[in-house]
């Protein structure tokens, strides 16, 4: 036999894959299995992406692999993997890692079982106990407490009695114990905040959403957008629908934006189906990351929740891939391969003839014009969206309405909390001098420094620089210097004043590295009995929280400043989430959106709540302007410490590019991008009306380059459907 093996290197001139000739010892090896084989004069793994008879070449030109490591991928993740790589203009290599077994790549390569010493007496052992047998203290007191234990004791169990693995040795010798090893489950520790694990009774939109979920488990898959504000039940749906697939013998993938932020999703499916469950995502540690994934991969889990990574899940006979909250940002990966996992949710779905079902307040654009429409109209609890109020805040001085002040000042007198929204980390994003006007900038990053009060320093919020503030100007030596604007840091301050003695709790990267995380910070705050959460868009995902009653966001059109067509949707977005989750409780609630553009389409539509009038205003843009999901959209970026290096790369990538597109597909620029990480940038951004043909021709002038000796100094990147 032969097997064709994608080497895991990620050299972009390399074409795999290679023919090995299998040993008849290693006859049991298939596609997705992890070979180690011999590649020139190195060693490397190879993924097996296929098996064949024979190979075009000769025999005796074949090498054999050197061995097999314990765990590979199931072939339809291999394809998956591929086509990812092929789609994302990425390697072969980088396509596979997404679905090898944790640690594969990693230097200690794949992370083996934990193995814990159990032990028990045996029938001679209790004997001789009884029989008075000779016996040192030591043993003695060891046989003491296996006899009285009657089974099987653990690690932890001999450790606490006292019993050491020496003693049991010398026992088990003696035919008086027995002694074996048994694997033990690393098992993640999970933050479970109060939720019901018995099913509720859905109502008549969940049930019309739950029947046409199941006619699809039925059917063949489909792919369908639960549209429902925060709190109308759409997790009750994803648990009925995956109960259902349960019960029709498929698993299930259920996406979450960021599992810090959403413990109450994930803990909500743990509560129901128990270690049916396997939780997946990168802050595990590497054995629990391994255990979870072999549960999954062995079957003893079928429910796989995660983060974008987990749609890569090796469940087998996959039924449903929920993606919660579908419109958030973090289901793009940034680095290579730069995939969405919604579209990878697609594909697989494709390949299993599974359901997707993509829930979310917020539909993006592509979703509602793509998808089949599920509707939820209203709250569970049939309590009304808040009434949100805009506040104008041209003209104004300091980072508080006075009308944001006065709802803040009532706080204490009513009870309840509040939510601050304020995107933007730091004290002030600028530091300028009064005299000349100089702002202080970053020395790698063409980006100003925030200042940073808690550590008294300025930092880029690109490369992670950091330097003292400043007492005078660099450049002409004035001592006068004003820091512009609030961030988050200050507004915690403004606001305890405003609140005082209420507590302020701030959530924001800064504040999550510093303390216990996200979910601590969130659970602190829920746990209080009132007081006000502030922070960065963090404030606004996953988690609702019953008792707040005031939400405000300042510089609600921040992200719409942005020179990107997706800024419309964003705000959106951002304030229609924030308004949902707010006055679930009987007190009502209210959202104040402070904003230097009131009549933004944006804005006026998150103040009636209006998803749809304002995403089909927003298609009919897309549609004239000819952006997704009307058009694709493919970006290169090269970039280099040397500026004229760069610039003359991106003037033959766009020449070449231009002369491989197909036919009404267009090529913009190039255009510089900020200097970042000391790295001179260019971008080119390819329009085409199908992806295939763009990918391809764009991918074939980006490996060529790659090869390319004199342009080794710059690095290539490829972004398609850049988010
Ligand atoms: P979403 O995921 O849309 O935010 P959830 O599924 O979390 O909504 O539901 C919000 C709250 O309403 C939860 O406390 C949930 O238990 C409750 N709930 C949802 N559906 C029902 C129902 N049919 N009957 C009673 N309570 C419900
Ligand atoms: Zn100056
Ligand atoms: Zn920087």
């Amino acid at each position: 036999m032969v097997v064709k093996v994608e080497p895991l290197t990620t050299a972009r001139a390399l074409r795999g894959p290679f023919d090995y000739r299998l040993p008849a010892a290693m006859n049991g090896v298939g596609v997705g299995a992890v070979l180690l084989v011999p590649f020139g004069r190195r060693r490397v793994l190879g993924v097996v992406v296929d098996v064949a008879e024979s190979s075009e070449l000769p025999p005796e030109r074949l090498a054999e692999p050197l061995g097999a490591l314990e765990a590979g991928a199931p072939a339809d993740l291999v394809r998956l993997g591929l086509r990812v790589a092929r789609e994302y203009c990425s390697t072969p290599a980088r396509g596979l890692e997404l679905v090898l077994p944790p640690g594969t790549m990693s230097a200690r390569g794949q992370t083996g079982p934990r193995r814990e010493l159990v032990a028990e007496a045996t029938a001679d052992g209790q004997g001789a106990l009884a029989g008075g047998a000779r016996l040192g203290a030591r043993q003695r007191h060891a046989l003491e407490v296996l006899a009285a234990a009657q089974r099987q004791l653990s690690a932890d169990e001999l450790r606490a009695a006292d019993v050491d693995r020496d003693v049991l040795r010398r026992l088990a010798r003696r035919g008086l114990a027995r002694v074996s090893e048994r694997e033990v489950r690393r098992r993640p520790r999970t933050e479970a905040i109060g939720a019901p694990a018995e099913p509720v009774r859905l109502n008549a939109a969940q049930q019309a959403a739950a029947a046409r979920i199941a006619t699809a488990l039925d059917g063949g898959g489909a792919e369908l957008v639960l549209w429902g504000v925060t709190g109308s039940g759409k997790t009750e749906v994803y648990l009925d629908a995956t109960s259902r697939a349960l019960d029709r013998g498929r698993g299930a993938i259920v996406l979450v934006p960021e599992i810090g932020l959403t413990p109450q999703t994930m803990s909500r499916f743990e509560r129901r189906f128990g270690d049916r469950v396997a939780i997946l995502h990168s802050r595990l540690s590497p054995g629990e990351r391994r255990d979870e994934w072999m549960r999954v991969r062995r079957g003893e889990a079928r429910v796989c929740v995660g983060p974008r990574s987990a749609v890569f899940a090796p469940i087998e006979a996959l039924g449903l891939i929920v993606v919660d909250e579908e419109h958030d940002q973090s289901y793009k990966q940034e680095g290579d391969p730069r995939y969405d996992a919604r579209d990878v949710a697609s594909w697989r779905a494709g390949q299993a003839g599974a359901v997707v079902v993509a829930g979310s307040a917020t539909p993006r654009p592509e979703s509602w014009h793509a998808l089949e429409r599920l509707e939820l109209p209203t709250r569970a609890d049939g309590t009304a969206l808040p009434e949100v109020d805009v506040l104008d805040t041209r003209g104004l001085d300091g980072p508080l309405h006075p009308r944001t002040r006065e709802a803040l000042s009532r706080l204490a007198a009513v009870g309840g909390k509040a939510i601050v929204l304020l995107n933007r980390r730091g004290w002030s994003p600028f530091l300028a001098c009064r005299e000349c006007g100089q702002v202080h900038t970053c020395p790698n990053c063409d980006v100003s420094l925030v200042i940073h009060r808690h550590h008294e320093q300025l930092r880029c919020h690109h490369c992670g620089h950091s330097e003292p503030v400043p007492d005078a100007c660099p450049e002409c030596g004035s001592v006068a210097l004003a820091r512009h604007g609030a961030g988050t840091e200050q507004l915690e301050e403004v606001l305890a004043a405003a609140v005082d003695p209420l507590p302020v709790f701030r959530l924001d990267s800064d504040a999550a590295a510093r303390s216990s995380g996200h979910a601590g910070i969130l659970r602190r705050f829920q746990e209080a009995e009132t007081g006000v959460l502030v922070g960065t868009q963090m404030v606004a995902k996953g988690h609702d929280f019953p008792d707040v009653v005031l939400s405000v966001v300042l510089d609600a059109d921040a992200t719409l400043r942005f020179p990107d067509f997706r800024a419309e949707e964003r705000t959106f977005a951002l304030v229609a989430q924030l308004a949902g989750r707010s006055g679930r409780s009987e007190r009502g609630g209210r959202v104040l959106v402070q904003t230097l553009a009131p009549h933004a389409d944006a804005i006026r539509h998150a103040q009636r709540h209006d998803s749809a009038g304002f995403v089909e205003g927003e298609l009919r843009r897309r549609q004239a302007l000819r952006y997704p999901p009307f058009a694709e959209l493919l970006r290169v970026e090269l970039s280099s410490e040397d500026e004229s290096g760069v610039a003359s790369a991106a003037d033959r990538l766009a020449s070449q590019i231009a002369g491989q597109l197909p036919a009404g597909a267009e090529l913009l620029g190039p255009a510089p991008r900020f200097r970042l990480r000391g790295r001179h940038r260019r971008q080119l951004l390819v329009k085409a009306e199908l992806r295939e043909p763009a990918v391809a021709a764009v991918r074939e002038v980006v490996e060529s380059a790659a090869a390319a000796r004199d342009l080794h100094a710059v690095a290539i990147s490829v972004d398609v459907d850049p988010q």
